[in-house]
């Protein structure tokens, strides 16, 4: 129900796991923020997984847009975010519209503000690979946010560095950390297990785990099958160590894991799951290996040492200090580093010590601290530069 207590509208739009789980602290700091009200639309993409963050969080979207359609294309998501975000607007006004990321969604919902009026907050901002097609359609999705966004909270000094190359006003951009922290450090205090009785089981016993994720539309040709080649061949050779991999349920990356996984006694493929028990999982492994945007982030705040199966990464401070490796998707050069890792003490402590470079946990309070005085005075760029007023 549209507000009139005079307190300031602020919608939020999402629709994967990601972005939920990003958002999540965001949409709670803007509540707990005198003057403002959030309001939550959900384009029903990733429909159950997203349920799940939402309750987790306390979070009850005001509305869904309902977009899930099976085959759909890039455009039909664009198309149908941007007609029903933008009816919703029409209906029920907002003062300013949140997005964050680099999906589609994100894109069409700035789209749909930008041609309000409405000021757009991009939360993630300045992510860049430098390549318009890796990953895509995300490194496109995150530059068009930026052309429109009026304030750009980027998670590190280097991905405000970029959007300073690209000639966004210094006054917009807040260097903020980024909020997947937040949301990491409440799930690792909250959630004690796993939920899993082999997992806690291996944990409970002290047995070193490797977790594995992979979803990348960009490993799909042929990527998916060199890490699962890789990961099957040191299972193989260390049979100590339990291999967890929590499967995307696209049927597609499934049909590529399974003949090449099923069969490895120590490798264990799981369901996806639910946010706060995969925090646990991941703060009781040895190594992850990923190609996820988000395990990226949050590996390194557990101290746990990353290998990052893509060619290119928007996130290159983790490999800068340190903590990831950037490997490829070449299924020799994997297994010689997941190895390596698993045996030498010496590597394994050095990763595992680098600092985490993604935030403090505090960045969804900067946020919305930000958006509050972005409705109040509408230009960030009156009131001077912003960079470099808060975390790195
Ligand atoms: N995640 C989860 N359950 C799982 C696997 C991952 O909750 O079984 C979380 C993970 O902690 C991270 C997010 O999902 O925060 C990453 O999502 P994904 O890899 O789908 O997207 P990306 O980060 O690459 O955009």
């Amino acid at each position: 129900m549209h507000v009139t207590d005079g307190r300031k509208r602020v919608a939020f739009l999402y629709g994967t796991r990601p972005e939920a789980i990003k958002m999540a602290p965001v949409v709670a700091a803007v509540r707990r923020t005198p003057g403002l009200v959030p309001v939550v639309v959900t384009s029903g993409q990733h429909r159950e997984i997203l349920d799940q963050v939402n309750a987790l969080f306390g979070i009850v979207p005001d509305h869904d847009l309902a977009l899930l359609r099976p085959g759909q294309t890039l455009d039909g998501v664009v198309a149908g975010a941007l007609r029903g975000f933008g009816t919703y607007l029409d209906e029920a006004p907002v003062d300013a519209v949140v997005v964050q990321g680099d999906t589609s969604t994100a894109f069409a919902g700035a789209l749909a503000a930008y041609h309000r009026h409405i000021p757009v907050v991009h939360v993630e901002a300045g992510l860049r690979t430098g390549d318009l097609y890796s990953p895509f359609p995300e490194e496109g999705n995150r530059r068009f946010v930026g052309v429109v966004a009026d304030l750009h909270c980027a998670p590190t000094r280097a991905a405000a560095a970029n959007l300073s190359v690209e000639n966004v006003p210094a006054g917009r951009v807040i260097v903020t950390g980024n909020t997947v922290i937040d949301a990491l450090m409440w799930a690792v205090e909250h959630q004690r297990v796993t939920e899993n009785p082999l997992i806690d089981a291996a944990i409970g016993q002290g047995r070193r785990i490797v977790t594995v994720t992979l979803h990348r539309r960009e490993s799909w040709d042929g990527g998916i099958r060199e890490v699962a080649a890789a990961v099957a061949r040191v299972a193989r050779r260390q049979p100590d160590v339990l291999v967890v991999l929590p499967m995307h349920p696209n049927p597609v990356v499934r049909a590529e894991l399974r003949p090449l996984l099923d069969p490895v006694p120590n490798v264990h493929l799981a369901e996806p799951m639910s946010y706060a028990p995969f925090c646990r999982l991941l703060a009781c492994s040895t190594v992850v290996v990923t190609d996820s945007g988000g395990v990226q982030e949050e590996a390194p705040a557990l101290d746990v040492p990353v290998i990052v199966t893509r060619e290119t990464t928007e996130r290159p401070e983790a490999v800068q200090v340190g903590a990831a490796l950037l490997v490829g998707t070449d299924r020799d050069r994997i297994a010689t580093t997941l190895e390596k890792l698993l045996t030498d003490d010496l590597l394994h402590k050095r990763m595992a010590s680098a600092p985490s470079p993604f935030g403090d946990g505090r960045a969804a309070d900067r946020i919305a601290a930000a958006v509050s005085d972005l409705l109040s005075v509408r230009r960030l760029a009156d009131v001077g530069d912003r960079v470099g007023t808060s975390a790195s």
